[in-house]
């Protein structure tokens, strides 16, 4: 069961089986909404149009035309006009004489007398027009009827017309209904053929109204024509005077003609056969399975053979009308049409390789083609033992795979395009921020390191990431980049790698990042002490570790580079380890000495959201043997931070454990007196900007002055950093700053230049 219906989704999936579908359905539409008439009647008239032909010959359209009426001198014709003409045309030997018009009101007394005795004399071989009575009933249903008198010697036939949409088409009913149950249609009288009053009829068009023989009413009624146009015709007579409103343009002839021609055609149809009606869906049906046939051969419809099925589909009418036989196209066009043009966008689609046909979804190769430019950061997602599992299951396992892989990408990363190239993912994030998409992707990770589903398997992945951020670069240039990073990343054992600003300096980053490691173990790393200098007492009280880097080539790299590009490739671990263990161990160092510091060290934002922070503190603290209320963590960009985040829990589990924290660059976030309320620190650290030039700015001064009110109603210890001057020094000690640290008191130094400062002044003595 399972297998079924994952082998029927699939095989939707296959977007040939899509293509087949849609087609069916538009032509399906077309047919069933009829949308398409307009368009079929067109192709009809231009079918007969191409093979106009010559009346039967059978049968005469006597015309009561405007000659007639004139030298009549009346409006319309008298019942004894009739009487006369119908004589006149039996003794020239005419066969029958139909009248398209209907005689539902009398004439005169005399004229009536006169008429009556005519059809009495040629009973039944006249026949009088029933026509739809405007005041009742409509459909197919004659309502005006001959008079009763007349009926008794002339047969009725019904002179019914069904126009078509858009008037480009006539069809005509082989019977009509009438208050004396079925009557047969005039063409269908003159023909001698019974039909249903359910079915319509194409009048066979090609046969060319100006084919047929005519004679003016008015020459009829005084007997002066040839009797031999006449003799064993059928005549149909007709009102054709402009006056009496019944000009008609008749389809594929491209004229306008009285509305009795169409009977006359209609009857010359007839005469030849019945016509039949198969609709549009044979066509449909047949068009349909020829293209649904080519699914086999994977190709649906390829435009040689779309040529061949139009030509085959579009002369097959033409053939035919020749055994009238009607069928319309225009729902069958359609499904041709419709697979044939998805067919050959799928086909560009494809041979521009912009679909990855294995998990359809669009490949990398598209977004490689794309002539834009993105502002967004670009990502490359390396599942690592993609090749293995895609190898361990059964076929259709990829497209489902990708499927889960790209539903928990858009968990956080909403509604990309996620392309896709053997085990590399890659999108454009709509995350702007590298930081916040970093966090992203280790939410991600977590997410997929507990293995996820595919086909009701349990699989593992593994990933790992790499981000190019470079806008102004072409596509192309940027997934190129990305996808090296990601590789970079997975050598390298980290979650993610970033690409930036020229391809040169990311080389030169990702070198550097690859040397760290290398470089704390051989000593390139070491750790400066800077010392913190108590006003109140005039004493060191403390040091802050700050980390250093003398590379053996380029020199001294200040941290602000590298510990950037460390946070940034998720190593920042690694060094925060390093500098607390050192910082810890000459902690216990001077504690031995006899001095009572506290140890300031720098932890970045990102190592707070790691869970194992606590756990490795307390176990450098436990290593050493150094009381926790002796670390001060210096803590940055907190100000965004709110009290349910799990950076906020961390902070209170830190505090718990007995350490002290410190509010780093205090002044530069909107630090307000709430945020300092709730946050768990002890001390607030005034960022060096504002106290470096308080001495010249006014209003950096006021805001310094500010901060130290601030903190003390709180009563957090307050700490002005970046002291350069005697001058800057004393106005703090007037504005009852706790402690100050800088380079008027000392710069970060080796340990070994700090333990000398410290003994050279009077520092903070145990005891
Ligand atoms: P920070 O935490 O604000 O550290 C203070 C910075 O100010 C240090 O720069 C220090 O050398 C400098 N400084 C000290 N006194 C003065 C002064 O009187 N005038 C001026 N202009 N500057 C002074 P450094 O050592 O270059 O460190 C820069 C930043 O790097 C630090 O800023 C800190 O955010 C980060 N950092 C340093 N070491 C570590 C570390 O071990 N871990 C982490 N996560 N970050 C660190
Ligand atoms: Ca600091
Ligand atoms: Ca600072």
């Amino acid at each position: 069961m399972n297998g079924i219906t994952a082998r029927l989704g699939n095989f939707w999936t296959k977007p040939r089986v899509r293509i087949v579908f849609w087609a069916a359905l538009t032509g399906l539409a077309m047919g069933i909404s009829g949308l398409g008439l307009p368009l079929e009647d067109y192709l009809r008239n231009v079918r007969w149009m191409s093979r106009i032909q010559p009346s039967s010959g059978g049968i005469v359209v006597i015309q009561q035309d405007t000659r007639t009426l004139g030298e009549l001198g009346a409006n319309d014709i008298t019942h004894g006009n009739d009487a006369d003409a119908i004589r006149h045309l039996f003794s020239a030997g005419a066969k029958r004489v139909y009248f398209d018009r209907s005689f539902s009101t009398p004439g005169s007394r005399e004229d009536d007398a006169k008429f009556i005795e005519v059809l009495k004399a040629n009973s039944g071989k006249v026949v009088l027009g029933a026509a739809v009575d405007s005041n009742g009933q409509m459909g197919n249903y004659a309502g005006k009827m001959p008079l009763q008198a007349y009926r008794d010697y002339a047969s009725t036939a019904s002179i019914l017309v069904r126009h078509r949409p858009l008037n480009l088409n006539v069809q005509l009913p082989f019977a009509s209904g009438s208050p004396n149950g079925k009557i047969p249609s005039i063409s269908a009288a003159i023909a001698g053929i019974e039909g249903g009053t359910d079915e319509l009829y194409f009048p066979d068009f090609s046969i060319a109204v100006t084919s047929y023989p005519t004679l003016s009413y008015i020459d009829a009624i005084r007997g002066q024509f040839d009797p031999a146009i006449v003799r064993g015709k059928d005549i149909l007579v007709a009102p054709t005077a402009v006056s009496f409103n019944d000009i008609h343009s008749i389809p594929g002839q491209g004229v306008n003609a009285p509305g009795a021609y169409f009977h006359a055609i209609g009857a010359d149809t007839l005469k030849r056969g019945m016509p039949r009606e198969y609709g549009w869906f044979p066509a449909f049906l047949l068009v349909l399975v020829l293209v649904a046939s080519g699914l086999g051969r994977g190709r649906v419809l390829d435009i040689y053979r779309f040529s061949g099925l139009v030509a085959v589909v579009g002369a097959a009418p033409f053939l035919l009308d020749y055994v009238g036989i009607q069928v319309e196209v225009i729902p069958a066009f359609s499904v041709a049409l419709v697979a044939v043009i998805r067919m050959r966008n799928l086909d560009r689609v494809e041979e521009a390789g912009e679909t990855n046909t294995g998990s359809g979804l669009p490949s990398v190769q598209a977004l490689r083609n794309s002539a834009d430019v993105s502002t967004r950061i670009l990502v490359a997602l390396k599942i690592r033992n993609y090749g293995a599992i895609i190898g361990s299951f059964a076929e259709h396992v990829e497209a489902q795979l990708a499927k889960e892989i790209v539903r928990r990408i858009r968990i956080s990363d909403e509604n990309v395009m996620i392309y896709h190239e053997g085990g590399m993912f890659v999108w454009l994030s709509s995350i702007r921020s590298s930081f916040d998409l970093f966090e992203n992707l280790e939410g991600l990770h977590r997410i997929v390191q507990n293995g996820i589903q595919v086909g009701g398997i349990d699989v593992d992945l593994s990933f790992n990431c790499g981000v190019d951020s470079e806008f102004g670069r072409a596509l192309s240039g940027r997934v190129a980049s990305a996808m090296q990073a990601a590789e970079e990343a997975v050598r390298n054992d980290e979650l993610v790698y970033q690409h930036e600003a020229g391809k040169h300096e990311a080389q030169w980053e990702i070198s550097l990042l690859t040397s760290l490691d290398r470089a704390i173990d051989n000593g390139e790393v070491w750790v400066a002490y800077q010392p913190k200098l108590e006003l109140k007492s005039n004493r060191i009280c403390g040091a802050e570790a700050l980390v250093r880097w003398t590379h053996p080539e380029r020199g001294p790299i200040g941290p602000d580079k590298f510990i950037r590009i460390a946070e940034e490739f998720h190593r920042i671990e690694r060094i925060t380890r390093f500098v607390i263990n050192d910082a810890v161990r000459v902690a216990v160092e001077l504690e031995r000495s006899g001095y009572e510091l506290t140890m300031s060290v720098n932890i970045s934002a990102q190592l707070l959201r790691n869970p194992g922070l606590p756990g490795m503190i307390s176990e450098i603290l436990a290593l050493h043997g150094l009381s926790p209320n002796r670390l001060i963590l210096e803590i940055t960009e907190t100000d965004r931070l709110d009290r349910s985040s799990r950076t906020f829990q961390m902070l209170q589990r830190l505090v718990q454990s007995g350490l002290r924290l410190s509010i780093d660059d205090f002044g530069t976030g909107n630090a307000t007196i709430d945020y300092l309320r709730y946050l768990p620190a002890s001390e607030v650290k005034i960022d060096k900007t504002f106290v470096s030039s308080m001495e010249g700015r006014k209003d950096d001064l006021l805001l310094v002055q500010s901060i130290i009110e601030m903190a003390h109603s709180l009563d957090r210890v307050v700490v002005a950093e970046g002291v350069e001057t005697a001058k800057v020094l004393e106005m703090l000690t007037g504005m009852g700053c706790d402690l100050v640290q800088g380079y008027y008191v000392s710069r970060p130094v080796p340990f070994r230049d700090f333990l000398d400062f410290v003994s050279g002044r009077r520092a903070r003595l145990i005891g």
